[in-house]
């Protein structure tokens, strides 16, 4: 390596940052993929067309709409966010999560979450100089530490709270009470991140006009527009405004922005994918639970967290994509995630590949 360069780096990148590592996205290469939550069906060959017609209309010497105004009043309707709220959009939510965090930053301030959860709000409150608290889950069931949670955020007193609802990677969704409280004595904002939100049944929507700390964070990556990168938060303007000063006024491409309006065009497609999916899971739920020797954890999302015998995790993964599935080792990531997969629900045929794979690693 070149050593002068490593040596004018160490004096000016943060300690905090070279400590770091990036996110690690494995490679696939020929593997079925379960490890990223995506949604594996692809749209219909005539909505493809209709598709590649719209793009055709597409100015791509000009900027985008900085403020994506078509796509937002879309938006506005399919997701019924409530009169008086806004919308901001993100390149992918975990854009609009660096938002709120650089919004909030400051020496001495906090991030909170319970843990485990989606790894981002740590690796975010790092990059910008935040704080972060985490504050472990229940180990029993993955549930909110009502006392442990009440006491972090009397001491830290958070800038912001962000509560993945449900929770990656367990699955679960938190006890709506609870949250409601944490939403009541926390003295910043409460984010809850509702990325897997069109599995849950289960939403703090309606609650945006109730509470005036609460943003609720959606993504449309979950139901089939990963590859697009949009993310979408909600809540009132006197918090968004001052976070739509830090968003980079193009962050969202013409051809993302016509081809989301396009895509929510046909949202009943997605959604009945969405549907399929949710039938899916529960199948795959009943199949996992029906095998020896591994814990299984309810889901109100697109994926399975589950456990194997103590000690063969790595070996189990590591053979289940020797038979050419790839899913998630969580092992590691957390004390209270020890021994744990989690597995993407897919289709019926490559839920099958991966019980088969599993069954034979076990
Ligand atoms: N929030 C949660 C809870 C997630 O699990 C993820 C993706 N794994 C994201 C946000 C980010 O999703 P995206 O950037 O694709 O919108």
């Amino acid at each position: 390596m070149n050593a002068g360069a490593v040596n004018i780096m160490t004096q000016w990148i943060r300690p905090q940052l070279r400590a770091l590592s990036a996110y690690h996205v494995p490679d696939v290469g020929h593997l079925i993929k379960l490890d990223a939550m995506e949604n594996p069906y692809t749209w219909p060959a005539p909505m493809v067309d209709e598709w590649l017609n719209v793009l055709r209309t597409v100015s791509l010497n000009r900027y985008p709409d900085p403020h994506a105004r078509d796509l937002k009043a879309r938006l506005r309707s399919t997701l019924q966010v409530p009169p008086g709220m806004d919308i901001m959009l993100g390149n992918g939510s975990d854009e609009l999560i660096q938002i709120i965090a650089m919004a909030v930053a400051a020496p001495g301030r906090t991030v909170l979450s319970p843990e485990p959860s989606f790894s981002m709000y740590r690796m975010i409150a790092a990059f910008v100089g935040l704080e972060f608290v985490g504050v472990p889950l229940d180990a029993k069931d993955y549930g909110l530490d009502m006392p442990a949670m009440r006491e972090a955020i009397a001491r830290h007193r958070p800038a912001v709270v962000f509560l993945s609802y449900p929770n990656n990677p367990t699955g679960n969704l938190f006890d709506e009470q609870q949250v409601r409280e944490l939403i009541d004595i926390s003295p910043g904002l409460v984010v809850v991140d509702e990325a897997y939100n069109a599995f849950a049944d289960s939403t703090f929507m309606p609650y945006l006009t109730q509470y005036d700390n609460l943003l609720v964070l959606r993504t449309l990556s979950k139901m089939g527009l990963a590859g697009l990168r949009i993310g979408v938060l909600t809540g009132s303007p006197v918090w968004l405004n001052e976070l739509d000063k830090i968003r980079l006024p193009y962050n969202i491409s013409v051809l993302t922005q016509a081809s989301t309006e396009f895509a929510l065009r046909h949202y009943d497609i997605l959604e009945a994918q969405a549907a399929k999916l949710r039938d899916h899971r529960e199948q795959l739920l009943a199949a996992l639970r029906a095998l020896k020797g591994i814990t299984v954890y309810p889901s109100r999302a697109n994926f399975i967290l589950f456990r194997v015998p103590s000690g063969r995790a790595a070996h189990i993964f590591e053979s289940i994509k020797a038979q050419g599935v790839l899913i998630k080792s969580m092992h590691g990531a957390s004390a209270l995630l020890a021994d744990c997969l989690r597995v993407t629900v897919s289709t019926p045929e490559e839920n099958q590949a991966f019980l088969q794979a599993l069954e034979k690693a076990l």
